[in-house]
Formats: structure tokens, C-alpha cells, sequence
């Protein structure tokens, strides 16, 4: 896994390297780059990185992208939540003009998070 600011490799730490105030994410691994603060967790019970590393603006570009857009397939609408979140990442994936397979939060750039937020508030508007 490489830091994607400065090419340089990432290492494989906890989460109390990274977030030492958030006990309930010690023993989670993350990949982390700490001369340029940027880090990126796991999925669970693995080393796979969820996406790339994310420095402090990115991961919280990110991670509005997801408050935004997550309560679409969370919570609501008819049909089972997997089908949901099937459907909703498609529509977003057809907002955005990419692939279903190319839309993941956790790998976009600031730019990206960025129309996410844009384009669920606008219809979250209507
Ligand atoms: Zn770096």
C-alpha cells in the first residue's frame, strides 16, 4: 500500500496510532503514512485497505460524502437494504457519470466527495 502524496510506503498500524482518543478503534489496522498524516482503515478482520489514504481535508471530504449520501440506502425507502444500496449506488454512479464499479467513497479525491455531497443536497432540496 502506498501513501498517495508522497509515493512513499505505508505502514500497517492500529488504531491507537492514528485515533489514540477513540478506544473503540485500537485494535482496528490501518494503513498510515505519518509524515504526511494521511491514513486509510481496514475492512473487518483483514489488511485490506477500505480505499486509499486520506489526509485530515480528504477524510473529511469523505466522510461528509458518506453522511450525505449513506441515509439514501440506510434507512426508509421500500425493499431490502442490500437491493437498496445496489439501486442508490447505481443512481449516484449515473450522477456522477462513472461506473458502478468506480464509485466508492473511499476512493475518491477531494474533488469527487466534494459532487457527492453537492448532488445529494440538491435532491435531498426537492
Ligand atoms: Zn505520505
Amino acid at each position: 500500500v502506498k501513501c498517495p502524496y508522497c509515493q512513499g510506503n505505508a505502514a500497517l498500524v492500529n488504531g491507537d496510532d492514528v485515533y489514540p482518543a477513540r478506544p473503540d478503534l485500537h485494535y482496528k489496522l490501518f494503513w498510515a503514512c505519518f509524515p504526511c498524516a494521511a491514513w486509510v482503515g481496514c475492512h473487518p478482520n483483514t489488511a485490506e485497505p477500505l480505499g486509499t489514504l486520506a489526509n485530515a481535508e480528504l477524510r473529511k471530504l469523505r466522510s461528509a460524502a458518506h453522511a450525505a449520501f449513506d441515509p439514501r440506502w440506510k434507512s426508509g425507502k421500500p425493499g431490502g437494504i442490500g437491493k437498496r444500496r445496489n439501486r442508490e449506488y447505481q443512481w449516484l454512479a449515473d450522477q456522477l457519470g462513472i461506473t458502478v464499479e468506480q464509485t466508492h467513497i473511499g476512493m475518491f479525491n477531494a474533488e469527487m466527495a466534494r459532487r457527492v455531497v453537492a448532488i445529494c443536497e440538491a435532491v435531498n432540496q426537492d
